[in-house]
């Protein structure tokens, strides 16, 4: 059993399950591939109020100006802001924390980032979230994030209650110890490109669907999506009726199968064998089921 009742008990899989996803394919933003905490700073300041596509490049240029956190102090703060506006980065505020910031680091802590969370809110304009991002992504010394993202997953995926303290549990013990670093570029980047507010559970490949509470019952709802499009009777919904039947009872013939995931199932019908065959077929593709033609039976793969 895990800390959580909500969360599988195979949380190692499910863990592993994401990673393997995350490394396999995930958008490549340049401040994934540093460990500099100022960068990592930077970068996150940057993206609170711009959309990261457009971060890139000011932040290459905020970068190559300032390179340090030495660099930005001996700067003149006019010239900082001036970089802020031309760049269209929201309010001009953050580069004056920024700025502030980086003399602290210089003056307070002898030029070497602090490294956890509580000491990292100690910096000028440097809140929870962003103190959690840099020690996680810099020193992987974070604990588990929580944001809208996160909160959505975990309420579809494991039917986690819209509650503040109830998330805060199931996303600590999703994570696994001592790597808050991939773990948490891992469940953003599934929040930010599969678990989106329209899903792409299957376009995705989301590595959790065979776990999902969303997408065996075909209810996509969230805090942040309080209403969605009807599924009823969408492909989606009947893959993940399969993998929930398919999960209960480990291999199923095709019309037991059929029978179970929908009412109106018959062999011979419009939504009969070959429908069914159909949609086994592409779960199969996703490496999601195994389905033997001949013996018309279909397994789950883990
Ligand atoms: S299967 Fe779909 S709803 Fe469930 S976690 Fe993945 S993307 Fe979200």
């Amino acid at each position: 059993m895990t800390a959580d009742p909500t969360l599988p008990c195979d949380l190692e899989e499910v863990q592993q399950a994401l990673i393997e996803w995350y490394e396999a394919d995930h958008r490549d933003f340049p401040w994934r591939e540093t460990d500099d905490p100022y960068a990592i700073l930077v970068s996150e300041v940057m993206s609170q109020q711009t959309q990261l596509g457009r971060v890139v490049e000011a932040w290459e240029n905020f970068l190559e100006r300032w390179p340090t956190t030495a660099a930005l102090t001996a700067a003149d703060r006019a010239d900082v802001v001036g970089f802020w506006s031309d760049h269209r980065l929201g309010y001009n505020n953050r580069a004056k924390y920024l700025h502030e910031a980086a003399r602290q680091v210089e003056a307070e802590f002898d030029g070497s980032f602090p490294r956890t969370p509580d000491e990292l809110q100690e910096l000028m304009g440097v809140g929870p979230y962003t103190a959690n991002a840099v020690a996680s992504f810099a020193f992987n010394a974070g604990d588990a994030v929580v944001d809208t993202n996160v909160k959505r997953v975990c309420y579809r995926a494991f039917d986690v209650p819209d509650d503040d303290e109830a998330f805060e549990v199931a996303a600590a013990t999703l994570m696994p110890e001592g790597k808050s670093r991939v773990w948490n570029n891992a469940i953003m980047e599934l929040g930010g490109v599969a678990c989106t507010q329209q899903p792409r559970c299957d376009e995705s490949g989301c590595p959790w669907r065979s776990w999902c509470s969303a997408y065996a019952s075909g209810d996509f709802t969230a805090p942040d999506v309080p209403t969605q499009s009807t599924f009823d009777g969408s492909r989606r919904q009947f893959r993940g009726r399969v993998i929930a039947t398919l999960k209960e009872y480990d291999e199923c013939d095709l019309d037991a199968l059929g029978h179970r995931i929908r009412v109106d199932y018959t062999p011979d019908g419009e939504h009969g064998r070959e429908w069914l065959s159909g949609l086994l077929e592409d779960l199969e593709d996703d490496g999601l089921v195994a389905f033997d033609r001949e013996d018309a039976v279909a397994t789950l793969r883990q």
